[in-house]
């Protein structure tokens, strides 16, 4: 059966609700599904569709162990199809999430997206894959492998809406849970008798000794061991799907946005130059080409990038933010023509610029703020702002730095950029302190927010509040030397991309299941 889904991502067709009731109480910890699935859509070593979770409860010698079985919850509003930038993650007609990979380019985001752990890159395809109901048996009238296979009849599926299906009259007659109702995902998975901590990840105190393995990562740094806690014994691998390319492409684009929204300040302000006209704009090009470079960089199927174009969802942050920064481009482009011919750069190519400049840095909020499972990164408008401000230390940093070796004899720019620096880096140490006392509305947030101040990231955190700003900052009020004032433009740059680096840590700091 095909999509019956067109390019905005409405649905159409007649409507079922597939979804799944797992019924905890009888599940054994075989992990029969977890093979029969593996076998069904020959998924690689080390990735899975669906796992069953053990945590343990009590101190010994009185304990007891309880199971959870994890996969797509298949939601009817998934955050994760929102956010595919090239609509590879669709819903059918008959509510299964599925997914297209000949579509995929490996970006990620939906990994972002989902608060349940449910995708992975598949490693020989490098494109995404989850749980897909096993569609292909559904539309031959078969149920899903893990049903088939499960030897107590604890997986149950079919439409959920239809109190005479096996799921529906669970539902319509038991007590049912659902997996983090509180991100409003409205799952279309049911778990009967499931201990409570497994549907908050949160709650369970992670070990780096489980039953059948080590970990290599440090979980105990973000908690105190505490006996009576819920203690996870098994699960499966969850990479992080954001490094540093993640960090170093919001760097470059806050440097490409900031040149030239420092350039318009300074145009507004009346102290117009014409290195302003041509070294700002080639600046800003080179900034956008490398952010552009770091995202293809970044996909898992690089090849196909321009799936965002021909293929574009712009529900999505991804294909949006990359309209506008094409269209920044363009205008710096425009700039840096006018400049060059020495027509004298119109004032509407400046002051649209400035605006794209705007969009530039801070769309990538909204991006972070799609990724539903990363509660750290959701209030939009103050990471908007806190870009913005980012931008304004990149700009003014890279012009003082560019115009002391190019121009050193400009004093009234040179005398800008270090206030413009100078506000920006104070605008930014009271947005740091404002991140960490604004109320923390999630057990997530809190997490994230402590693996910066207590937890695996603290010294990194740390030595950026003082290296990357604190430093700098210092410096400038109370140096008088231009070599000095270098110095510290160069350390407000190298703590900007540090801070882009934690931050994007922080937020997946914190386990999805
Ligand atoms: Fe499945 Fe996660 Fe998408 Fe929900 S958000 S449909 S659980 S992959």
């Amino acid at each position: 059966m095909l999509p019956e889904v067109d390019a905005l991502g409405t649905i159409h067709g007649s409507f079922m609700r597939y979804g799944f009731v797992i019924d905890q109480d009888r599940c054994i910890g075989c992990h029969a599904c977890t093979v029969a699935c593996k076998e069904e859509h020959q998924v690689p070593i080390g990735v899975f569709r669906t796992w069953v979770k053990y945590v343990e409860t009590g101190e010994f010698p009185d304990t007891r162990r309880h199971f959870g079985v994890m996969r797509c919850n298949h939601c009817d509003d998934a955050p994760c199809i929102e956010i595919c930038p090239t609509h590879s993650l669709f819903r059918r007609s008959d509510g299964i999430v599925d997914f297209d990979n000949r579509r995929c380019i490996g970006c990620k985001s939906c990994m972002q997206a989902c608060p349940y752990d449910a995708l992975y890159i598949d490693p020989n395809s490098n494109t995404a894959a989850k749980c897909n109901f096993c569609a292909h048996r559904v539309e031959q009238n078969l149920e899903p492998a893990c049903v088939i296979v499960c030897p107590t009849q604890a997986i149950l599926a079919g439409d959920l809406d239809d109190s005479s299906s096996k799921p529906g009259a669970v539902i319509a007659n038991k007590k049912t849970s659902v997996r983090k109702p509180e991100k409003e995902t409205l799952p279309k998975l049911h778990y009967v008798g499931i201990h409570d901590d497994l549907l908050q990840p949160t709650r369970l105190l992670k070990q780096n000794t489980l039953l059948f393995a080590d970990r290599r990562d440090t979980p105990m740094a973000l908690g105190n061991f505490d006996a009576k806690q819920t203690r996870e014994v098994y699960d499966v691998p969850h990479p992080v799907p954001w490094g540093w390319k993640i960090a170093a492409y919001l760097w470059t684009k806050s440097i490409a946005a900031g040149v030239l929204l420092i350039s318009a300040l300074l145009i507004f302000f009346g102290t117009p130059g014409t290195r302003l006209n041509i070294v700002s704009p080639i600046i800003a090009l080179v900034g956008v080409a490398t952010t552009l470079a770091l995202l293809i960089f970044d996909l898992k199927r690089p090849d196909r990038f321009f799936y965002m174009l021909i293929k574009p969802n712009f529900r999505s942050w991804l294909v949006l933010g990359g309209n506008i920064l094409v269209v920044y481009g363009a205008l710096a482009a425009a700039w840096l023509f006018f400049g060059w011919e020495e027509f004298g750069v119109p004032a509407v190519i400046v002051w649209s610029t400035g605006v794209l400049a705007i969009a530039t840095a801070a769309y990538s909020a909204f991006l972070f703020a799609q990724a539903k499972g990363r509660d750290f990164w959701r209030h939009k408008w103050f990471n908007a702002w806190q870009l913005l401000v980012q931008a304004l230390v990149a700009g003014s940093a890279v012009q003082w730095i560019v115009t002391i070796f190019q121009q050193p004899t400009v004093f009234a720019q040179l005398l800008y950029f270090a206030f413009t620096l100078k506000m920006s880096l104070v605008l930014w140490l009271i947005n740091l302190a404002i991140e960490l006392i604004l109320p923390q509305r999630t057990a997530e947030e809190r997490m994230a927010r402590r693996s910066l101040v207590r937890g695996p990231l603290s010294r990194h955190f740390l030595s950026l509040v003082i290296l990357g700003i604190l430093c700098p900052l210092g410096i400038f009020v109370f140096g008088n030397s231009a070599a000095l004032a270098t110095v510290a433009a160069i350390m407000a740059l190298f703590g900007l991309f540090w801070f882009e680096y934690v931050w994007v840590r922080a937020g997946q700091s914190v386990p999805l299941s």
